[in-house]
This record gives C-alpha cells, sequence and structure tokens, in this order.
C-alpha cells in the first residue's frame, strides 16, 4: 500500500498514474453484486433523451431564484463531462473560478480533481461532474441546509438522468447535502451508501487534500473502492 500511495502522490504531482492492483479486492469485495442502479428496473434513458433533459434543466439552473445564492452569482454552474458516463463526482458548490466560468471544478482543487480522476483510469470528460448547490456562496461559505435543499431537486433530476453506476461524494457537505449523512454521522466516509438507487462512496474534497495532502492515503484507497466496483484497472505507469 504504502508503494501505491507514493506513486499515486507521484501522479498527482506529475500528471502520471499509479502502479496498483485491484483485481485482488474485487475478488473479495462484496462490491462485486451488482450495483443498485444496475438492479434497478427503471430504465435508462437513450443518451439524445439524456442530454435534451440536462439541457433543459441547465437553462432553469441559469434562471434560478429558489434560494438567495442567485443574487451573487456570475453564472450558475451546472455540470461538466459526460452525460453518459458510469461514474459521477458530486462537491460542495461552486467557488471563484467556477462562478466566472460557469464550469465545476475548473481551480486548483478542480486540476486535483482531474488528476485523481486520471489516476482511476479515466480521461477527465469520461466522468460527469457536478455540485450540491449550483450557484456559488458568498465568500466560499458552505451552503446553508435551505440553500441545499432548494436546489436538490436539480441534483435528483440530474443524476435520475444519467443513472451512473456509482456516484463519489466529495466532501462531508455533499454527503450531507445528498442526504446520507448528518452533522453527527462518524466514519462517513469509505462506506458504500445507496442513494435513490444508486451507490455512493463519500471521500474527502479535494480542496481538503490541497489543505491536508496527508489524507491522499484514504482518498486513494475509497477511489480503489470505486474502481473495483467498476472493474476498473487504472491505466499503465508512465516511465
Ligand atoms: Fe437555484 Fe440552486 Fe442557484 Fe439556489 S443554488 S438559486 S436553488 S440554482
Amino acid at each position: 500500500m504504502a508503494r501505491e500511495l507514493l506513486a499515486w502522490e507521484e501522479a498527482l504531482a506529475g500528471g502520471g498514474v499509479p502502479d496498483v492492483q485491484v483485481s485482488a479486492d474485487r475478488a473479495e469485495s462484496p462490491a462485486m453484486a451488482p450495483t443498485a442502479a444496475e438492479a434497478s428496473a427503471e430504465p435508462r434513458v437513450g443518451s439524445a433523451e439524456r442530454r435534451a433533459r440536462l439541457e433543459v434543466l441547465t437553462a432553469e439552473a441559469a434562471a434560478c431564484t429558489r434560494c438567495d445564492l442567485h443574487t451573487g452569482r456570475t453564472k450558475s454552474v451546472f455540470a461538466r463531462g459526460n452525460p453518459d458516463a458510469e461514474l459521477a463526482f458530486v462537491g460542495e458548490g461552486p467557488g471563484y473560478h467556477e462562478d466566472q466560468q460557469g464550469l465545476p471544478f475548473v481551480g486548483k482543487a478542480g486540476q486535483l480533481l482531474d488528476k485523481m480522476i486520471v489516476a482511476m483510469g479515466y480521461g477527465r470528460d469520461d466522468v460527469y461532474v457536478c455540485n450540491v448547490v449550483k450557484c456559488r456562496p458568498p465568500d466560499n461559505r458552505t451552503p446553508l441546509p435551505n440553500e441545499t435543499a432548494a436546489c436538490l431537486p436539480y441534483l435528483e433530476q440530474q443524476l435520475a438522468s444519467i443513472q451512473p453506476k456509482v456516484v463519489v461524494a466529495l466532501g462531508r457537505t455533499a454527503a450531507q447535502g445528498l442526504g446520507l449523512i448528518d452533522e453527527t454521522t462518524r466514519g462517513w466516509r469509505g462506506a458504500w451508501r445507496t442513494w435513490n438507487g444508486i451507490a455512493v462512496m463519500s471521500t474527502y474534497h479535494p480542496a481538503f487534500l490541497l489543505r491536508s495532502p496527508e489524507m491522499k492515503r484514504p482518498v486513494w484507497e475509497d477511489l480503489q473502492k470505486v474502481m473495483a466496483r467498476l472493474g476498473k484497472a487504472p491505466p499503465p505507469k508512465k516511465r
């Protein structure tokens, strides 16, 4: 594990990918059972229908006044990435750069998230990335419960349209926003939970990793569980 962690840290620093083995985890893990989304009787809509639904939601969010966060936004931040993705990441809310550009995870935390995605064996645009709230909270504060509740229908409809096999909740606020935990929950990260029929793994937010790089180890362990569940091997390590 120490060797894998070092490789991942090198990958995050230099853009390469770690040399890891996930096959053993897969063989032993109960996560090899079908995901809840896979087992769902709800048929997945076609790609064109999915994209059309998401376009409508994006336009609605851009004009939304359901909570006070609309008063300070430059642009609403709906999502980026692949609507057909098997893997989605859900963060907390937009920051300064996201608010300016109208795209999630484009600042330093976003750059780290992109390295995490590549280390997992995906391309940056292979996955779907969004937040619990679509408008930037002032001074990057944590979204208030009423703001999260007002915005939750967008996220519900997003994920219902995409039906990813796995969602990674980035940070405690995201996990709380999804209703998976509350403020008293201990051991909130690193365990599988189910949200509206979709398997969810909660882990630390990339912004937290920028401040606390020693926490890369547990995050990598969480991401390996996700890779095992999706049968995903990382790309070969760069030499
Ligand atoms: Fe609407 Fe969500 Fe923006 Fe609030 S944060 S104004 S609910 S889009």
